[in-house]
């Protein structure tokens, strides 16, 4: 890791500071938060331009065969998260869920939900334009831009 750099403490995004540019910029939506994998996720997406919310980078997904579970990535985090965020009257929270479409990615997106089911907030995920078991930085930019345009409530 790079001098000076370190995760930003919101979204665990890479950051010079405490919190990172996007986190920075009052103008995004901080009640719309997308959840991917890693910070190539988190670019892939940013690089589309057209996303105005924030993310929460997971640093993995859970993976019971690499023995990476639910307190090895940042989940709890997100949980309060989308505690503490205090949403215009008439709001709520989204959270998206734009995780891999792999078993692994699939499992984490399942435990999330399960966490934030019995809040008063919104659950998506992208669009199934991304084809199982690809990553999201493969994805070409239309079809990773008409996923999360046409992105819909998840369902367990
Ligand atoms: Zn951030």
């Amino acid at each position: 890791m790079v001098d000076g750099v370190t995760p930003c403490s919101k979204c665990h995004n890479l950051s010079e500071d405490i919190l990172c540019s996007i986190c920075n910029t009052p103008s995004r939506d901080e009640s719309v938060i997308c959840v991917v994998e890693d910070i190539r996720d988190l670019l892939a997406i940013e690089s589309l331009g057209n996303f105005k919310g924030l993310y929460h980078v997971l640093g993995g997904v859970i993976s019971p065969m690499e023995g990476i579970g639910p307190s090895d990535i940042y989940l709890q985090s997100l949980i309060d998260r989308v505690d503490s965020i205090e949403c215009e009257e008439g709001k709520r929270v989204e959270v998206i869920f734009a995780l891999p479409a792999t078993m692994e990615g699939e499992t984490t997106s399942f435990y999330l939900f399960k966490k934030l089911k019995d809040k008063n907030i919104i659950v998506t995920s992208l669009a199934r334009g991304v084809a199982v078991g690809e990553s999201l930085q493969y994805a070409d930019e239309a079809t990773l831009s008409r996923s999360l345009e046409n992105r819909t409530i998840y369902e367990a």
